[in-house]
């Protein structure tokens, strides 16, 4: 039985590292810094490469190696590295891959510090980005320079849950020569593969659906072999690698992401419902409600909507204050992805650092909720909702 032909499911269950000589059935933590070798020779051909085998926690562990052979699987990739943190992958990918003077095409709604990367940090290596709004894809073109390397996108976006065409983007990044690269954070790999469409490197944090609980924090990119390559050498010197124990805690937590994210969207679609209705609701935006925007293109390339809802509450500033403080049992914070309901004041906190024409570009009003949707079940979700929404 050939595991490649295997459904999602079963490869998320079934892809293992080898067994010690104790035969254990769940794979055990590996917390060991470094690896021991036979003699001088076995050495050298270990750090030449000639040989392929543990050597050290920072290049490779057996846990975060059967994360990353998970994912790759998942998404259809050819090879990936698992990094501390979503935002060591996108910098990392960034950093590997990028020369001083290139330049980066990205939609204009991406999450906040991914946002704080181009404007303040790329710069320093005279790296621009410039940027298209989700509904003016049609003008990524106009956009390429010389220098253009990357086209850049999440879909859906954080906070907005906007819907890129993938297939579009892949399509423009192959004609023009430019690296397609998806942040796949909302999506997970069970919802929609990017590489499908033509992405040539896909970036998770695995802080969000993936580890599902609220526990750990990780992030992984996988894609093409060439690519990643180059993204481990960056890493194995520079140190952003994903720690063996949150390895361990994010591949338990791939066996049940299926079955976790099938509640999750039915639960979401649920209250994207609920909320279209309701009379103190101005807008809610959902990728599988009918009124969303982008609906075919969601459908086209999503096997479910996933587990954020967008709305904007009536009242502005006021009326979202009265909301977020009348919740009795949904979470405030700024996580997303967790069993627990979350919502989410996201001009405030997580985009608060953008300008406000930039907000109002991206979809971030004052009244703007976003909404988390977790496990519990969706009727006490909706009730607490109901009503925090009948205080304002
Ligand atoms: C949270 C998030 C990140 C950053 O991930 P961390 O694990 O918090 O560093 C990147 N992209 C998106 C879309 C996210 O939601």
């Amino acid at each position: 039985m050939s595991l490649k032909s295997l459904n999602f499911e079963t490869q998320a269950v079934r892809t293992q590292t080898d067994k010690t000589q104790f035969l254990e059935h769940s794979t055990p933590m590996y917390l060991t810094s470094g690896f021991v070798f036979e003699d001088a020779e076995e050495m050298r051909a270990s750090f030449a490469e000639e040989k392929e085998r543990n050597l050290y926690s920072r290049f490779s562990n057996p846990n975060t190696t059967e994360f990353v052979d998970k994912i790759c699987k998942l998404e259809g990739a050819e090879d990936g590295y698992a990094f501390a943190t979503g935002m060591a992958a996108v910098f990392s990918t960034f950093a590997a891959l990028l020369d001083a003077g290139d330049h980066i095409i990205s939609a204009r709604s991406v999450f906040g510090s991914t946002h704080t990367l181009f404007t303040k940090y790329l710069p320093k290596w005279n790296i621009e980005t410039s940027y298209f709004r989700v509904d003016e894809v049609d003008k990524i073109e106009s956009l390429i320079l010389p220098n253009t390397k990357i086209i850049y996108a999440e879909s859906p976006t954080n906070p907005g849950v906007d819907v890129l065409d993938l297939e579009l983007l892949g399509a423009i990044a192959k004609e023009h020569n430019l690296l397609l690269v998806i942040d796949n954070c909302f999506a997970t790999p069970y919802l929609q593969n990017p590489i499908k469409f033509g992405a040539d490197l896909v970036i998770h944090s695995a802080t969000k659906l993936i580890d599902g609980q609220g526990r750990v924090l990780g992030g992984v990119t996988v894609g093409k072999k060439e690519l990643i390559r180059e993204i481990y050498l960056f890493s194995r010197n520079t140190g952003p690698s994903l720690s063996p124990f949150n390895a361990w805690i994010l591949s338990k937590s791939l066996e049940t992401l299926a079955v976790r994210v099938d509640r999750h969207c039915e639960n979401a679609l649920k209250l994207a419902e609920f909320l279209e209705s309701h009379p103190k609701i101005n807008w809610v935006k959902y990728p599988f409600l009918k009124s969303h925007p982008q609906y075919e293109v969601a459908k086209k390339q999503m096997k479910m909507g996933g587990n954020v809802v967008a709305f904007e509450v009536k009242g502005g500033v006021q009326g979202g204050k009265t909301f977020f403080n009348s919740v009795q049992m949904c979470s405030l914070s700024a996580n997303l992805g967790d069993t627990r309901t979350i919502i989410t004041h996201p001009a405030s906190t997580t985009h608060s650092k953008l300008a406000d024409e930039d907000k109002l570009v991206v979809g971030i009003t004052d009244g703007m909720v976003r909404c988390s949707v977790g496990l519990e079940h969706i009727d006490d979700v909706i009730s607490d909702i109901e009503q925090a929404l009948e205080k304002i």
